[in-house]
């Protein structure tokens, strides 16, 4: 809550989260898991269509990137490789007083602990890596890793995707799935949490043309956005400098997105060099070089990634889409990634109008999710919709008993017309597909 207790933008969202259905706080009957969440019915929804929408601008409408879903579990040497075991690490300071653990590059040491002014300690390294065992074991050698992101998975399986995928550079991989992070300071509702889900898309190519490349996919993937619905200026870049920039990194440029809470990292897009296939040729001692047949070379091929976070683009999509007007709070999600996409009412439980409402809503269910509701007056059920961020609503009433029509409300405008009901499929493929 804020200081004056009158309700944020974030409390208000977390709180239609909870009421619609999309984010509960995990484990909430035992007081909860801090950072933790769960998805409901709507979230889950929401969650599935945010990432087939990614799966489709990546994978399927391109033909030189292919999808791979690796293990979380794997072998301790990648990260050894990859830098994380020594590098992947956070400079954190402890209050003297009330036990807090802060950030150190997020607090300043000299004004105290942000919560109760105490004093903190120097900062001393944290391992982000939650650690676990495998088998019976609990030794150093039994030692394994929930993986902190996906893109190792990629870079090991390099060439077992381009050989099955019979690909040349430069083409990528791309995958979706479950990353880790022990975060100091995780906050900000499912915008940073300890478990989350990435999609990461790593593209190959020849060493040379890294920049040329990173300059298209830094295009690309803001374009991209517009078909997720985010409004066009609550986005912008933000060039990482020489301090900012990762190990692995020669270049980085984060699209970053205006939440109440500020302008944050929504989407890393990096260069990353030949610096992980160099790695893990070195700690495998297997060559992964590419031979360039064109060119009778070989070499280890430059790596540009894109990097994003599904939780955190449902946030970015969630706070995008709330606006309170007069009479209603309303989700104007793009009807692509709403998880209903149509709501069907019988205007009254009389004269036939369920059965027909019935029958529409059985035939719609085949091909998209859609909600059906005779609860309450007509006027209640469009509100509810509204804050679930259902683009539509379909009315069977009078009229449809005597000439086949139906009645849609367009969620935005408000607006309501007539189409015959045979049409009321094409109507929402046109517009959701
Ligand atoms: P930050 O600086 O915010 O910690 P980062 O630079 O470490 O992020 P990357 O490693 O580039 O993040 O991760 C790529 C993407 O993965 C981020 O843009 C974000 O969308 C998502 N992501 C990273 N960490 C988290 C987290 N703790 N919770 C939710 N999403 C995350």
């Amino acid at each position: 809550m804020a200081k004056n207790n009158a309700p944020t933008l974030m409390d208000k969202l977390g709180s239609l989260c909870k009421r619609r259905g999309y984010v509960f706080q995990s484990s909430e009957i035992y007081g909860g898991l801090n950072s933790c969440y769960d998805y409901g019915p709507l979230g889950t929804e929401l969650k599935k269509n945010v990432k087939e929408l990614w799966w489709k601008a990546m994978v399927y409408e391109r033909d030189d990137i292919e999808g791979l879903d690796s293990s979380i579990l794997m072998h301790p040497q990648i990260w050894k490789a990859s830098g994380h075991v020594d590098g992947f690490t956070d400079p954190m300071v402890d209050c003297k007083e009330c036990k807090m653990r802060w950030r150190a590059d997020q607090v300043d040491r000299d004004k105290g602990c942000p919560n109760c002014g105490g004093e903190l300690t120097e900062p001393r390294m944290f391992n982000l890596m939650f650690k676990t065992f495998m088998g019976p074991v609990e030794n150093e050698a039994s030692v394994v890793y929930l993986r902190p992101e996906t893109a190792q998975g990629i870079y090991v399986n390099f060439h077992n995707v381009r050989e099955a995928g019979r690909q040349k550079i430069p083409f990528g991989i791309a995958q979706i799935g479950k990353a880790f992070r022990n975060e100091i300071t995780p906050g900000n509702f499912i915008f940073r949490t300890r478990e989350f889900e990435q999609m990461e898309m790593q593209f190959f190519v020849k060493p040379g043309s890294d920049e040329e490349w990173f300059d298209y996919w830094k295009e690309k993937r803001v374009a991209w956005y517009e078909r997720l619905g985010i409004k066009k200026d609550k986005l912008r870049f933000h060039q990482h400098s020489e301090k900012e920039l990762a190990h692995y990194a020669k270049k980085a440029f984060d699209i970053e997105y205006e939440f109440p809470f500020g302008w944050s990292e929504i989407e890393g897009i990096h260069n990353r060099t030949d610096f992980d296939l160099l790695r893990h040729q070195e700690y495998s001692g297997k060559d992964l070089r590419y031979y360039d047949q064109e060119a009778n070379e070989k070499y280890i091929p430059y790596v540009i990634e894109t990097s994003t976070g599904v939780d955190r683009l449902m946030l970015t999509a969630l706070v995008d889409a709330y606006e309170e007007e007069a009479e209603r709070v309303v989700l104007r999600l793009k009807p692509q990634i709403a998880p209903i996409k149509a709501a069907v009412f019988p205007l009254v439980k009389k004269d036939g109008m369920p059965e027909i409402a019935q029958k529409l809503f059985a035939d719609l269910k085949r091909d998209f999710k859609v909600f059906y509701d005779e609860a309450g007056s007509v006027g209640r059920r469009y509100r509810r919709q509204d804050e679930a961020g259902t683009p539509y609503c379909i009315t069977i009433d009078g009229e449809t008993v005597k000439d086949g029509t139906v009645t849609i409300r367009d969620r935005d405008s408000m607006e309501q017309f007539r189409i015959d009901q045979g049409k009321v499929f094409d109507f929402l493929r046109e517009r959701i597909i």
